[in-house]
């Protein structure tokens, strides 16, 4: 049987700087994918529909749910964000390894549904640098950055649950921490 890959649930706080190591971790190891994901959610500006998300409706999002296309699913401060399955089982199959970036409910779904499943949760050096991170980015407005904080203070509680916890204290040496963890699992 061909190698499958490895299906990597990557989390952590809004804001707390997942994106920018994303993007080291894609641009440093020729295996990897980052998993799209379908949400209700407006785009930012600068993103694009079927490279950042899927964006859709909320009622195609429940014809989604209807037809078990998705992993997993969760709501996350007002809007909807789930995995679709097709793509993903594709890549893994294919033997490349996969990113999950989702919230910590849908990580939940995840270890029960594929227990074989690698868990990293990217915390921050401390909630006030989030908090500085979320305002200086400037795209959500002060009533959600709290709802995002406060969220982000409820996912913390569920860090035992992961089976790795990097700080990004530094975006150049977390994404290598990263990229050693996948190294590591992959040479056992
Ligand atoms: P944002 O709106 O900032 O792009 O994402 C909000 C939160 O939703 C982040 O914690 C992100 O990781 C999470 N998220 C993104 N896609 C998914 C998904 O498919 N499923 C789940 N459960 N969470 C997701």
């Amino acid at each position: 049987m061909k190698n499958k890959g490895l299906l990597i649930v990557y989390t952590g706080a809004s804001g707390v700087g997942k994106g920018t190591i994303m993007k080291k971790l894609l641009a440093s190891d020729p295996n990897l994918r980052l998993s799209i994901s379908a949400t209700t959610r407006a785009p930012r500006a600068g993103e694009q529909d079927g490279r950042e998300y899927y964006f859709v409706t909320h009622e195609r999002f429940d014809e989604l749910i209807a037809n078990d296309g998705f992993l997993e699913h969760a709501e996350y401060v007002g809007n909807k964000y789930g995995t679709p399955k097709e793509p993903l089982f594709r890549m893994l199959d294919e033997g490349l390894d996969v990113m999950l970036e989702i919230e910590v409910k849908g990580f939940l779904q995840v270890k029960r549904a594929y227990p074989e499943c690698v868990s990293i949760f990217i915390a921050p050096p401390s909630f006030e640098e989030l908090r500085l991170r979320l305002e200086g980015r400037g795209t959500e407005s002060p009533e959600v950055i709290e709802e995002r904080l406060r969220t982000a203070r409820k996912e913390h509680e569920y860090e035992s649950e992961f089976d790795y916890i990097v700080i990004n204290d530094d975006v150049d040496r977390a994404a290598a921490e990263v990229l050693s963890i996948i190294s590591d699992i992959k040479s056992k």
